[in-house]
Parts: structure tokens; C-alpha cells; sequence
């Protein structure tokens, strides 16, 4: 059997990708120390228990399982905490890979796909970002993602790890199956956040500005499905195993929608009123981020099939009604 070490695999995009993974003949072995993590997520193969920056417990999983792989999901992500406590980005992700990335590398593990953000990218209005676009990180979470891709690029040169690099857009929806789903505690993100607020679960949603430069001034963000990502993760994998070398990916569908469009769709599919009240800008957030994804599509084959705004609203809102790890 081949094995696939994937760090944060407990996690929302990396519970996902475990799925997608045994579904294409893998063992994911989920690595994750449940930080922000759901025991009850890890579903399609076995669970180790262990923190990025743990050497020796890595050695001891590499040593156990032979990965032919690693797909390393396993971060600090969310912007307003980057902004506080930059620290933690720079401990966590930035140490935390490079120790996993010499794990792996002394295991002879040469083949890593990462999972890294447009976030890196920064802020650059009325750009489609492809990814030869320069990264000017507004946050320590987009600089710590940049700073790993650095890392990587320095070990495939010095030690051969082929590596295939994703940059995220923003990542949405549900497993239609309802396996899997996103559960954040805290939830940050916008599209959960606006299903809890539709079913009384919290408060009314804020705005976080309406005076940005864009028709509605609200923040434009290019959404893409949870298992079209994922399935990116298994055509990457298969990219490296074809010895075809480290390259960078966006992935993203390469339309952006504003905050109040996404309150809209969602009223719409969901039938029901989001209540939301207007605030100010949150830290640390960029106007528009919208994809080019040619290259995935092209080099890749990746073909996003569950990414309308429509098709994620709806899977996110059935897992919602149904799916929880909570006890
Ligand atoms: N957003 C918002 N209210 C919220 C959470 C998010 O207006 O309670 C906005 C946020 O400012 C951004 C967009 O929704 O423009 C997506 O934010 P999210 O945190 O989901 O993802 P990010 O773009 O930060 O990765």
C-alpha cells in the first residue's frame, strides 16, 4: 500500500483531501497535534498524534509508515490572529514546516506538496493574480506561507524534494457525502459564519467594510470547492510521481464575488434571511483576491467541477443542518 503522510489531516482541507485520497488507492496517515483539529475528522486511515515542530516523534511516523509522499496542510491560518500574535505564524508555520521538510528529506521522502495561500500574494487591485505575480504579504500568514515556499525551493535544490506548491483562493463548501466538513472553533469565515447567523447559532454577521474600491465596497474573493482542491492534491501527487518536477499552482476559479454577493446567494439558495449588521475593515484584509488558474487547468487537467458559489453555499449549508464533531 502506498502511504501518504498528510500533516492536518484532522483538519477541514486536509480531512478532505484524506477522503480523496483513499478514494484514489492511498493510505493517508494523518499527522496532527488536534490544535484546531477533529479526531472524529480523521475517517480514511490512520490518526498519529504529533506537533510539527516534534522531530523525533516525525522520525519515529516516517520510520513507521515509508511515505512515498507528504501533503503538508497543517497551519496557523486565520489573518486577525496573524495580525495579533505574529509570533505564533512564524513559530508554528515557518519552524514547524522547515522541521518537517528535514524529517522528510532525512527520511528520502522526496516528494511534498504544500499547501500555501494567495494571501501571499497581497494586495494588488484589479489584477487577475496568476503565479508569476509578485507576493507582497499584508500578514504574518501570508509571510509564513511565502517563507515555507522559500524553504522548499531551497531543498529541491540542495536535496532534490519535488514539490508541488498550491496557493489557495478561498476554500468553501462541504464533502456532498456529508463525511466531512468545515468546523472551526473559532469559526472565522465568512460563509460559515453567515449559516450560523441564518440559523440563530450566533449573532448577525458584520460586514467587515463596505469602503473598499470595489462596486459594492465590499472585498471581492475568488471561492473554489473544498473537493475540487483536494482533487488538485491527488493530480499534483501524480505530477510528482511522473518525475515532472516542482511547480507552483493557483488554484481558484478566476471569478470574485463581494461580500454582499455572497449574503445574496446565500439568502437564495438557503431561502432565508441573513441577518448582518456594517463594521470596519478587519486587519490585515486585501480588496480583491481573484485567480488565474489557467495553469492548473492546462498543465494539471484540474477541472473544478463543484465551484459555483451556488453548488458551495448548498453543501456547506446541508453539512451545517447535519455534520458537527462536537459531542
Ligand atoms: N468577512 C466578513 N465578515 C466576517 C468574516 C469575513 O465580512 O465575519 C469578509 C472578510 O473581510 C473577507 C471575506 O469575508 O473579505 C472572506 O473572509 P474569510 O475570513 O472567509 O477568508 P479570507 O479571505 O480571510 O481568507
Amino acid at each position: 500500500m502506498t502511504h501518504i503522510l498528510v500533516t492536518g489531516g484532522a483538519g477541514y482541507i486536509g480531512s478532505h483531501a484524506c477522503k480523496a485520497l483513499a478514494q484514489a488507492g492511498y493510505v493517508p496517515v494523518t499527522y496532527d497535534n488536534l490544535s484546531t483539529g477533529w479526531q472524529d475528522a480523521v475517517k480514511f486511515g490512520p490518526f498519529e498524534q504529533g506537533d510539527l515542530r516534534d522531530r523525533a516523534r516525525l522520525d519515529e511516523v516516517f520510520a513507521k509508515y515509508h511515505p512515498q509522499a507528504v501533503m503538508h496542510f497543517a497551519a496557523l491560518s486565520q489573518v486577525g490572529e496573524a495580525m495579533s500574535e505574529p509570533g505564533r505564524y512564524w513559530a508554528n508555520n515557518v519552524m514547524g514546516s522547515l522541521t518537517l521538510i528535514e524529517a522528510a528529506v532525512a527520511a528520502d521522502c522526496l516528494n511534498f506538496v504544500f499547501s500555501s495561500t494567495c494571501a501571499t500574494y497581497g494586495d494588488q487591485d484589479n489584477v487577475v493574480l496568476d503565479e508569476n505575480s509578485a507576493q507582497y504579504p499584508l500578514n504574518a500568514y501570508g509571510a509564513s506561507k511565502r517563507a515555507i515556499e522559500d524553504i522548499l525551493r531551497d531543498f529541491g535544490a540542495s536535496h532534490g524534494l519535488n514539490h508541488v506548491i498550491f496557493r489557495y483562493f478561498n476554500v468553501a463548501g462541504a464533502d456532498p457525502d456529508g463525511e466531512v466538513g468545515e468546523f472551526h472553533r473559532p469559526e472565522t469565515h465568512l460563509i460559515p459564519l453567515m449559516l450560523d447567523a441564518i440559523d440563530g447559532k450566533r449573532d448577525a454577521l458584520t460586514v467587515f467594510g463596505t469602503d473598499y474600491d470595489t462596486p459594492d465596497g465590499t472585498c471581492i474573493r475568488d471561492y473554489v470547492h473544498v473537493c475540487d482542491l483536494v482533487d488538485a492534491h491527488v493530480l499534483g501527487l501524480e505530477w510528482l510521481k511522473s518525475g515532472k518536477g516542482s511547480r507552483v499552482f493557483n488554484l481558484g476559479t478566476g471569478s470574485g464575488f463581494s461580500v454582499m454577493e455572497v449574503i445574496e446567494k446565500s439568502q437564495a439558495v438557503t431561502n432565508r434571511a441573513v441577518p448582518h449588521s456594517i463594521g470596519n475593515r478587519r486587519a490585515g484584509d486585501c480588496t480583491r483576491l481573484v485567480s488565474g488558474s489557467d495553469r492548473a487547468r492546462d498543465e494539471l487537467g484540474w477541472n473544478a467541477k463543484r465551484s459555483t458559489l451556488e453548488t458551495m453555499i448548498a453543501d456547506a449549508w446541508r453539512w451545517h443542518q447535519n455534520g458537527s464533531y462536537e459531542k
